[in-house]
């Protein structure tokens, strides 16, 4: 059997889309933490957004399907929980692709920092709850469009 380079492996979970936010991938979230050969099994080491996370089986069904679907036969899932995601593990490029879909990526200040739709800091929150339990909902004061801010931490 041929074993993929993990770079390829790389590329491949990152056309995976998270299931809660399909604009981004698992990788840009920072959720797939290693991936590596032992022998002819291919581990891929996972850490959930956070451990009470809905979307967390479904992440692993979903990796699972994506490399069996690139003709991975031998796969072992890890899951590890620490050390803890952060938001600090999105990267640069989901940071962008949030912000594009219309979802304020996360602040180290617990806030957005501008309204994704015209970039102003004049906000207010909402809820504490948005349409999934890993965002809130806010309102820019200045277009009045109601944004969703992803809180997730
Ligand atoms: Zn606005």
């Amino acid at each position: 059997m041929t074993r993929p380079a993990t770079d390829q492996v790389w590329k491949w979970l990152a056309e995976v889309p998270d299931p809660e936010i399909p604009a981004i991938s698992l990788v840009d979230l920072g959720i797939i933490r290693d991936v590596a050969w032992q022998g002819d099994t291919l581990t891929v080491t996972i850490t959930p957004t956070y451990s009470g996370c809905p979307a967390t089986s479904v992440i692993a069904m979903d990796v699972e399907a994506a490399l069996r679907a690139h003709g991975i036969e031998k796969l072992e899932l890890k899951r590890q929980l620490s050390p803890a995601w952060t938001t600090d593990w999105l990267t640069e490029q989901g940071r962008a692709k949030l912000e594009a879909y219309g979802i304020a990526p996360p602040q180290p200040a617990g806030g957005p920092s501008r309204c994704p739709q015209c970039q102003s800091t004049n906000l207010e929150r909402i809820s504490q709850f948005g349409s999934t339990p890993c965002k809130a909902t806010w309102r820019c004061r200045d277009c009045l469009e109601p944004f969703d801010y992803f809180k997730c931490i």
